[in-house]
């Protein structure tokens, strides 16, 4: 599907850039000046606009709000060294959103629509992407269905929307992930390769509950056994045993991070032998005790790479490692990508011109 109609674009005058201290943003608070908005109505999308950010009036039968049709995306752009704007594959997220809105019945998203309002609004707000290095303009292009009506079918109505909010470096340390034993994330059949929103509300109680008890992130096990490696908190995770890299198998309950996908691609080019397949808990405790277990890493848009020290269950500890050399390398390379001061080998980066 695609769309004619040109991106209408209306400006502010009234910019909160200059309010913003760049040196101490406080993370997931601070919003850019302007929106993208487009509408489903009538079977397909119209009226694709940049607009002054501002409230969203909504109808309180809103389908979103009582049945969940909600998805969202979460990506980032940089600058180069000429302070030319760079999305990083923004195709990716582009195609995950539609995979997400085929699952949850609503209405895929044209792709290059898709790219175009990133970058209309990316154009716009590029004076709010931070300079410092690791630093970014985090965008958040999100769907859902604002039709009023009570009762439970697919929507006939949604808005595709994207905001952006500027992030600081981020500066990983070392995380204790609680391998969760009780409640699930997902399961095969089930949504978690989606981006559902309902996904992140069902995990925000646990991922509590293991900050009370003094971790940092909640590691997912499978549904029916408690014994297969899912994902953690939010993001992807990767173990090197024994000189060689395993991260679990897509199986249809765990997400399609843009960044597992490009730490694979970046560490065959490295020469590492990279497996996705399942791995159990008990693989890890196993080689945690031979010493083969050598570092572990969580992937995502937010953080990049953020290095496991430890896994801790409700009957042991697992110790993973002190240090992560090729997690940092990664999470370098990566960076250095973003930013433009490496060569795009892989051509990954989308010029905002
Ligand atoms: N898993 C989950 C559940 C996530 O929310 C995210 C963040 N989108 C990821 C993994 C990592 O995906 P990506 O690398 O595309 O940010």
């Amino acid at each position: 599907m695609t769309i004619s109609e040109p991106i209408k674009i209306t400006k502010t005058n009234l910019s909160k850039r200059d309010s913003v201290d760049f040196d101490n943003i406080p993370l997931g608070r601070v919003f850019t000046d302007h929106m993208f908005i487009c509408d489903f109505n009538n079977g397909q999308w119209n009226n694709p606009r940049v607009e002054p950010l501002g409230m969203i009036p909504t109808h309180p039968a809103a389908m979103a709000l009582h049945y969940g049709q909600a998805i969202f995306e979460g990506m980032k752009a940089t600058t180069d060294k000429d302070g030319t704007p760079l999305l990083f594959r923004p195709a990716k997220n582009a195609q995950r959103l539609n995979f997400s809105a085929q699952r949850m019945g609503m209405p895929e998203f044209p792709e290059d629509l898709f790219v175009e309002g990133l970058k209309e609004l990316v154009k716009i707000e590029s004076h709010w992407i931070p300079k410092k290095d690791g630093s970014a303009l985090y965008l958040r292009p999100f769907m859902y269905a604002d039709e009023p009506f009570i009762g439970m079918r697919a929507a006939t109505s949604f808005k595709f929307i994207i905001i952006a909010s500027p992030a600081g470096p981020f500066f990983s340390k070392r995380i204790r992930l609680y391998a969760e034993k009780k409640y699930i994330r997902a399961a095969e059949g089930g949504t978690g390769e989606a981006k559902a929103a309902g996904n992140y509300a069902a995990a925000i109680r646990p991922t509590e509950i293991a900050k009370a008890k003094g971790y940092d992130q909640v590691l997912w096990l499978d549904a029916h056994e408690h014994k297969y490696i899912q994902e953690v908190g939010t993001m992807n995770i990767f173990f090197k045993i024994d000189g060689k890299f395993v991260t679990p198998k897509r199986d249809g309950a765990i997400l399609d991070g843009v960044t597992r996908d490009s730490v694979i691609t970046l560490l065959k080019h490295m020469n590492y032998s990279v497996e996705e397949r399942p791995v159990t808990l008990s693989e890890i405790r196993n080689a945690s005790q031979d010493g083969t277990l050598e570092e572990a890493f969580g992937t995502g848009t937010a953080v990049g790479i953020a290095y496991i020290q430890e896994i801790g269950t409700s009957e042991e500890t697992i110790h993973v490692s002190d240090e992560s050399p090729v997690g940092l390398e990664i999470n370098n390379r990566l960076n250095a990508i973003k930013s433009g001061k490496s060569e795009d080998h892989f051509n990954w980066m989308l010029k905002v011109e």
